[in-house]
């Protein structure tokens, strides 16, 4: 099988979302969408997955850059991770962001990786990846989830038939910020919320988002209600770079002093969608960071986790990630 030269499509280069979205209505399913390609090429190159049709929207000046929006900020869906990560306003008032960004992949990925392209990826489930005809892929069978399954970088929580995992940094930080996802057609705007954007298979097997044929993600919104907040992120990967998370923790907390008056934390590769850890939460807000409520906090991570044959390490793990997450919100490094 050829791995190492593109097949043969047909390229849409618009330069306005207009365009762009006349083009996805017409296309529907057959028409690709593409950001930086940076998880979009392989597919193809790799002959795994296929499209008679690219669009390609990094010509769509509109779609890039970060701006200040109704005391929040909103980042167009084209803007680098790079940027994303050096942008003055996000490294001010958001900085949980910047750092998730900053530690996707490699910088030659970032440069060309774009939000949009981050947030809507698909799972790097490597049957899936491989090709197999999973339930994923719209067959009867879970590689992973099997007693010689190579899963230790699968779910711990909310599987259902599927076990794979949200694979974006991003994803993690934005929904412990509130943040909303700017969705455009050619019937108009949706504005939806993180926690509703991204789909785990439960609701749909075959997708990672809500986001319909015909439709682009435009923008993401990040309101002004945890600007400057105590932040913590750390992600633990089997290497330093260019790697992705075996688990992530975001964490975004109000502190008056070390009383918590409001708290955020947010799993990723836990789970298919960004996995917030509200029994957590519960547990911090209105209490202070002392030894006893971090315990107390810690032992509810890993309420309703599930494991499989070779991913129990993933429970000390979080544990020991929240654990840092409470501690380190806040506190200059
Ligand atoms: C070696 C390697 C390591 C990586 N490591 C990490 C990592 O550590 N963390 C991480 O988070 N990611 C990682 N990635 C995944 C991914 O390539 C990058 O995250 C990158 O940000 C993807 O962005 P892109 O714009 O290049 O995506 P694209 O390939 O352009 O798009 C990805 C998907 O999103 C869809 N899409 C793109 N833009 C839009 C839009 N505006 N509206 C609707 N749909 C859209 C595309 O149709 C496609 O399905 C890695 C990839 C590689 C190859
Ligand atoms: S975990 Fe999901 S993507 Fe991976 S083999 Fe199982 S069904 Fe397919």
């Amino acid at each position: 099988m050829l791995r190492d030269m593109m097949p043969r499509f047909d390229l849409y280069q618009p330069d306005s979302l207009d365009s762009a979205l006349d083009l996805a209505e017409r296309l529907g399913a057959d028409g690709w969408l593409v950001g930086g390609g940076q998880d979009s090429w392989d597919w193809l190159k790799n002959r795994t997955r296929h499209t008679g049709a690219v669009i390609d929207l990094s010509g769509i000046a509109a779609l890039k850059g970060v701006r200040e929006a109704d005391g929040g900020i909103e980042i167009g869906a084209l803007t680098t991770l790079t940027e994303v990560e050096n942008d003055p306003l996000v490294k001010e008032r958001f900085g949980l962001l910047s750092t998730a960004a900053g530690r996707v992949a490699s910088p030659q990925i970032r440069n060309a990786g774009t939000l949009g392209g981050n947030l809507c990826q698909d799972t790097r489930c490597w049957y899936y990846r491989g090709g197999v005809d999973c339930y994923r892929a719209g067959g009867n069978m879970c590689y992973a989830d099997t007693p010689q399954g190579q899963n230790r970088e699968h779910a711990i929580f909310g599987a259902s038939r599927c076990v794979a995992v949200t694979p974006s940094d991003t994803a993690n930080a934005l929904t412990a910020l509130d943040a909303s996802m700017v969705i455009h057609s050619r019937s108009g705007e949706r504005v939806v919320a993180a926690a509703d954007f991204f789909v785990g298979p439960a609701v749909n097997i075959r997708r990672m988002t809500v986001i319909e044929p015909g439709e682009i993600l435009t923008a993401v919104r990040v309101p002004g209600t945890w600007a400057g907040a105590g932040f913590y992120f750390e992600k633990i990967a089997d290497r330093a770079a260019w790697d992705f998370a075996l688990l992530s923790i975001s964490a975004a907390l109000k502190l008056e002093g070390d009383m918590v008056r409001d708290a955020r934390l947010v799993c990723g590769a836990a789970s298919c969608v960004p996995h917030r850890l509200t029994a957590v939460e519960k547990t911090l807000v209105g209490a202070s960071r002392s030894d006893e409520v971090i315990a107390k906090a810690v032992s509810a991570a890993t309420e309703g986790a599930s494991t499989l044959q070779f991913n129990q390490y993933k429970l000390p793990l979080l544990e020991n990630l929240v654990r840092r997450a409470i501690k380190g919100a806040g506190v200059a490094s």
